[in-house]
């Protein structure tokens, strides 16, 4: 190949190419950068003239099914001025790096994916070791990452059946920091404790849905001033109710039109400038005809609002008159849901101090899902533990 087009497959603008050498094994680059000078860091004069070189090796991405090399010519200038001789930097790449980022990541994304190591190890030129250190040592052989100021709790289905997982996130960090057997109180409580009081001692958020023995847990742990609900689970709650309503709704209806209200559905909760004309149009048509959903959607649509709100006390007394607004419907199901909101109020209402939520949590999940499966389930739990560490979150 020429070089430039060499060039333009490796994308490294820093860096022309000087010489090839094809091999059965590997293809190896020779590499220079292209700035011809360096400004002088002690006296910012220009140094034009090469004293000396070294070689450095970086491993890099195949090219024509063959792993490549490259060789980065390092040059040593001489200043015209002041008598230093600076050697030249990368930008692309630091001090002592062995290997580029997008290597190691797709590396690590295929192992993770299911791909054997010695298949990856032969076609990037690595040795099976480096394949495997490279994807695990983020993992740190399943160990436990510390504690963080702000954490999420969540639970996933290990296998079919009621065989469920405990999953704790790094909210700040955005990354998990463990996973365990077991769900309930006393194996939740017993894995905090096993933590380091300081580390404990450190945590001011704990996100968690309206589960009752993460919450119990957590107040064992940490007492009852650092939990947190998510505000989406918050509102799936209210959707509930919307829901039990339009039901109920429903059933006074003859198939044809509830089948229309049925379609409306995802048109219920939309703002009035996300909807096309003539569904606003039925939107409120539906409303006249059934003051009880009119009901029930305007109180989800205040729910929701209510989270965007920005201070503390003014949104405690706004929730209050939420909840006592619900309570005083005719509907079971928003009474239901005001009952609910009632007894959760303080760690709902602590949501406008902390703002955190379990989206990432939630996300993780779902990652935990996919890993599951293409493993084909995971037997061992240690293995799904240095898996889910490996794969979850920013590396
Ligand atoms: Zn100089």
């Amino acid at each position: 190949m020429d070089f430039e087009c060499i060039e333009a497959w490796l994308e490294l603008p820093e860096f022309r190419v000087t010489h090839q050498v094809i091999r059965s094994h590997e293809l190896e680059l020779h590499l220079e950068r292209r700035d011809t000078h360096l400004v002088c860091p002690r006296c910012q004069g220009c140094c034009e003239r090469i004293k000396e070189g070294r070689a450095r090796c970086v491993r890099d991405l195949p090219m024509l099914d063959r792993p490549v090399t490259m060789r980065l010519h390092v040059r040593r200038f001489k200043c015209s001025d002041c008598h230093h001789r600076p050697w030249e930097k990368s930008e692309t790449f630091g001090d002592h790096a062995k290997w580029t980022e997008r290597l190691y990541a797709q590396v690590r994304q295929e192992f993770l994916h299911g791909c054997p190591c010695q298949e990856l190890a032969r076609r990037y030129g690595l040795s099976a070791r480096t394949v495997f250190r490279w994807t695990f040592e983020k993992s740190r052989g399943g160990r436990p990452r510390k504690l963080g100021r702000a954490l999420g709790i969540d639970e996933y289905a290990r296998r079919k059946g009621h065989h469920y997982n405990t999953i704790i996130v790094d909210l700040d960090k955005g990354r998990p920091i463990t996973t365990f057997k077991g769900r309930r109180v006393e194996e939740v409580v017993r894995w905090f404790q096993s933590r380091p009081q300081a580390e404990r001692d450190g945590v001011e958020v704990v996100v968690l849905d309206m589960s009752k023995s993460f919450y119990s847990a957590m107040g064992q742990v940490f007492g009852d001033q650092v939990e947190v609900i998510d505000r989406f689970h918050v509102v799936q709650q209210a959707v509930g109710a919307l829901d039990g309503v339009l039901r109920s709704v429903q059933k006074q209806l003859d198939r044809e039109e509830a089948k229309a209200l049925k379609k409306l559905r995802k048109h219920w909760l939309k703002l009035p400038n996300q909807l096309e004309l003539d569904a606003l149009i039925a939107r409120a048509d539906w409303r006249r005809r059934f003051p009880e959903l009119r009901e029930v959607i305007d109180w989800v649509q205040d729910l929701r609002k209510w989270f965007e709100r920005k201070y503390d006390k003014p949104a405690r007394a706004a929730l209050w008159k939420l909840i006592e607004r619900a309570r005083a419907s005719a509907l079971a199901p928003l009474q239901d849901v005001g009952g609910t909101l009632s007894r959760w109020f303080e760690p709902i209402a602590r949501y406008m101090r902390q703002r955190y939520t379990n989206g990432m949590t939630e996300g993780f999940n779902n990652k935990i899902k996919l890993i599951q499966r293409r493993a084909f389930g995971l037997r061992n739990e240690h293995n799904r533990k240095k898996r889910i560490l490996a794969d979850c979150g920013k590396t």
